[in-house]
């Protein structure tokens, strides 16, 4: 469906879109903490990470209960980092951005879902240096759970393992090669694995524009941060999510120069 057929239907899809995103990055923010500090992801209520308290539903809405409270703990009053209401607000655009360029679609469906995947394993890779499998499993199954509702499943399905086996066994043989080369630890398994999974969305032709995109921005990271070891599940995630907004068009573009 053409959204943009309707300017009133196109402003409300994108308002619920970014109440979907907003609330999500929410419930990311808490997940990826726990996961971060070892804690149970289902067990006990959410509560403030500075002084513990438990937080009441007033304080769970998001981006406007940092905004009411200027960004400090009801109960201490310290400081919140603004990087909970920062994800809140990135998700927000990513769920409008994907609405506006998919439409209501089975694409929005899987974009969305990966994205909420994306968010929190790179806020676990910034904490941990590590992105845990049970992200990687997830994004597998809710690629697998949206195929099922697709018309072409098994079109879909060639291009999806196409994309997920060239480049994540790409990756993996890459990054041996270059360890050998090396003698030391280039990529980490976490990343290999990521590729793998994001791949399966993308396709073939689209996961290579994203390895080429997850380099350029990877690189950039090291050069901005400046640190020597640095958590590549962010740029991935990063890259990734231009490559399935923008990379048909981009494939499409480079192809269209040799015909
Ligand atoms: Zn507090």
């Amino acid at each position: 469906m053409n959204i943009e057929e309707n300017t009133f239907l196109t402003v409300y899809i994108f308002v619920v879109a970014a109440i979907f995103g907003a609330v999500f990055g929410s419930f990311i923010n808490c997940m990826a903490w726990r996961i971060a500090h070892d804690e149970s992801v289902l067990k006990g209520r959410s509560h403030c990470a500075l002084c513990g308290h438990p937080l009441g539903a007033a304080d769970l809405v998001p981006v406007f209960s940092y905004l009411f409270l200027r960004g400090r703990c009801r109960y201490c009053k310290k400081k919140i980092s603004p990087r909970y209401v920062a994800v809140e607000l990135v998700m927000a655009i990513v769920f409008i951005l994907t609405a506006w360029r998919f439409g209501l679609s089975l694409q929005t469906l899987w974009i969305c879902g990966l994205a909420c995947m994306l968010m929190a394993l790179s806020l676990v890779d910034l904490e941990t240096y590590t992105i845990p499998d049970r992200f990687i499993i997830a994004g597998i199954l809710w690629y697998f759970g949206v195929l099922l509702f697709t018309d072409d499943w098994k079109a879909e399905l060639l291009s999806g393992l196409a994309g997920g086996l060239s480049i994540g066994v790409g990756m993996l043989l890459l990054s041996i090669l270059f360890d050998k080369v090396t003698g030391k630890e280039s990529l980490g398994g976490g990343d290999i694995k990521l590729f793998f999974m994001t791949g399966l969305y993308l396709g073939p032709w689209v996961g290579l524009f994203n390895l080429i995109l997850s380099c350029i921005i990877g690189i950039g990271f090291v050069l901005c941060m400046g640190q020597k070891r640095i958590p590549f599940g962010p740029a991935i995630s990063l890259a990734v999510l231009i490559s399935a907004l923008v990379g048909n068009d981009v494939v499409n573009w480079y192809l269209g120069l040799f015909v």
